[in-house]
């Protein structure tokens, strides 16, 4: 039996045990996967207990992901993104970003192309450190708007070492989304218990627009249902994490796992 899970602080929400034990119970692997409450000042006894103890690999969470940097031996994009979410022992102890991947196959497992594309990025937080780093490598162009202005500032200067990024406030987005093609939320607005909460709103939108919002708790936020009403295509939070997990899954393993049965034990948990 070998043993996989995920650290962070708090944890017991963690999607993740469903999905990886739903793909290994669907290839019959003889794995486990749990999830394990570890705060900052555990995070290395933590990481290098599961080194010894023989674990397969770790995924990381809130609050850990960028403490682990310091800790483990990053792999790109892990060092270039600042966060780790994904430990592999096969070399020593390897830490890997698997969050830009998974944006990017929500995106274009939707049939949505990226190249030549304008994108308007919410946030500048983790989730979009990667996204923008991923996306803008990709060959689209990110506006990046976030709360804290300069914290998109910082985050653009960085991206625009691998592509093309801009930064702006939240002030005039209505402008900014015009001329957009894709708009992806990756603030945590929205996110359960704040579900009436939302950036951007319908009559902001225009109907060739594609809203991605990664927050998948609720899977039908406030931004979606408003892009609905505009008649803009949606593609929800779920697809992400998915993808993400995929690729921590054949980071590991070395398999590529059954998608579609870790999607349905996703939502099944969510609905
Ligand atoms: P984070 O590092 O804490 O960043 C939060 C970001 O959201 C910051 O840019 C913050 O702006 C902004 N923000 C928070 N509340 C806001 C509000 N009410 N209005 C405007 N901006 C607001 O968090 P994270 O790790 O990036 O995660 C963000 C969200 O993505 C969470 O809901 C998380 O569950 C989700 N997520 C989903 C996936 C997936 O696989 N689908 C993966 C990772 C994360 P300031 O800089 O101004 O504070």
């Amino acid at each position: 039996m070998k043993l996989f899970g995920v650290l962070g602080d708090p944890v017991s929400h963690s999607l993740s045990p469903v999905m990886h034990n739903a793909a290994f119970r669907a290839l019959g692997m003889d794995c486990e996967y749990h999830a394990f409450r570890v705060n900052k000042d555990n995070l290395y006894n933590a990481i290098y207990g599961a080194y010894a103890l023989g674990f397969g690999g770790l995924n990381l969470t809130i609050p850990l992901k960028e403490k682990a940097l310091g800790i483990v031996d990053p792999a790109d994009p892990a060092k270039q993104i600042g966060a780790v979410n994904t430990i592999d022992f096969k070399k020593g102890i390897t830490g890997y970003n698997t969050d830009g991947v998974g944006a990017r196959m929500a995106l274009t497992g939707s049939g949505i192309e990226i190249k030549g594309k304008e994108v308007l990025l919410l946030g500048a937080g983790g989730a979009a450190r990667a996204i923008a780093f991923q996306l803008a490598k990709d060959g689209a162009s990110v506006i990046i708007a976030n709360r804290t202005v300069e914290r998109a500032e910082s985050l653009a200067g960085e991206v625009s070492r691998v592509g093309r990024s801009t930064a702006c406030g939240l002030d005039d987005l209505k402008n900014q989304i015009q001329n957009c093609d894709i708009l992806i939320n990756s603030t945590a607005a929205g996110m359960s218990p704040k579900i009436s909460e939302t950036i951007v709103t319908s009559d902001m939108m225009h109907k060739n627009l594609v809203v991605f919002d990664i927050v998948y708790n609720p899977i039908n936020t406030m931004l979606l249902q408003e892009a609905k009403k505009a008649g803009a295509r949606t593609i929800d939070g779920v697809m992400m994490l998915v993808y993400q997990g995929a690729e921590a899954f054949k980071i590991w393993t070395g398999c590529t796992p059954p998608v579609d049965v870790m999607e349905k034990a996703v939502r099944e948990r969510l609905s």
